[in-house]
């Protein structure tokens, strides 16, 4: 028996990266587990690689940008599992090469609307339930390394990030008295689909190595460790 048996988690963007590893390392761990992404190919993989685990699998499309998909989402898991223990506000978007003097507003509003008002409404829909079922649960952000760094070719990305810090302090305040937890994870470089194209360019990866204290690059696996931690 896992830590984490007989308790359901539901993780966004899990078709790929951290969110796969996430969503995969909460069922070896017990739970059983909803993904939710708009990469049906991917989360078909996820799922299957949960199945695998022995544990139970609901693949929900849901794009995290609109509220009724993310209400839509915990309605489905509700139907299917009856409770919700472990939120996990996984999805996220990078603009490449969006120089803050040229980023559009079409831009602005892609990379926030998943990474800031995703992660909000995740959180919040999450919090309504666990509270509606006293549930002690946990909710759990993803805030990246950018979210202290600047970046002029990545400006919505950093402050999307940064606000992610600011949003976990805020629910944490408002769901504490019902027993909830509410926490970020901010990981540095991670080598996943996301950051493909960064890791292409050998100077850039010397660079990022140079300024890790144990000069690895990270693995989605150590993202998942945090979030079961959390969990
Ligand atoms: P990834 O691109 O492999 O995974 C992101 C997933 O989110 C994809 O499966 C994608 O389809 C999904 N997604 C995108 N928009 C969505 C939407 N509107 N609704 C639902 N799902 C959506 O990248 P990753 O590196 O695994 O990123 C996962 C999280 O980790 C992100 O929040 C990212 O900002 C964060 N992060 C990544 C790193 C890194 O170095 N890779 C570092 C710090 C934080």
């Amino acid at each position: 028996m896992g830590e984490l048996t007989g308790r359901v988690a539901v993780v966004t963007g899990a078709a790929s990266g951290n969110g796969r590893a996430i969503a995969l390392r909460l069922a070896r761990d017990g739970a059983d587990v909803a993904i939710a992404d708009l990469d049906d190919a991917g989360m078909a993989e996820t799922a299957q690689a949960i199945g695998r685990e022995g544990r139970a699998c609901l693949a929900q499309r849901c794009d995290v940008s609109s509220k009724a998909d993310v209400d839509a989402l915990f309605d489905a898991v509700a139907a299917r599992f009856g409770r919700v223990d472990v939120a996990v506000a996984n999805a996220g978007v990078v603009e490449r090469g969006s120089h803050c003097l040229t980023m559009t507003e079409q831009e602005w509003d892609r990379t926030t609307g998943v990474n800031l008002k995703g992660v909000f409404f995740t959180l919040q829909v999450a919090a309504q339930r666990m509270i509606a079922a006293r549930t002690p649960g946990r909710l759990i952000a993803i805030s990246s390394i950018m979210g202290e760094w600047g970046n002029a070719t990545s400006p919505a990305y950093c402050a999307s990030k940064g606000g992610v810090k600011q949003l976990v302090k805020s629910f944490a305040t408002a769901v504490g008295h019902a027993g909830i937890t509410c926490n970020a994870i901010g990981p540095g470089f991670i080598r996943t689909a996301m950051t493909g194209p960064v890791f292409e360019n050998a100077a850039m990866e010397r660079f990022l190595v140079d300024r890790t204290p144990n000069g690895n690059i990270g693995d989605p696996d150590d993202v998942a460790a945090v979030a079961a931690f959390l969990a």
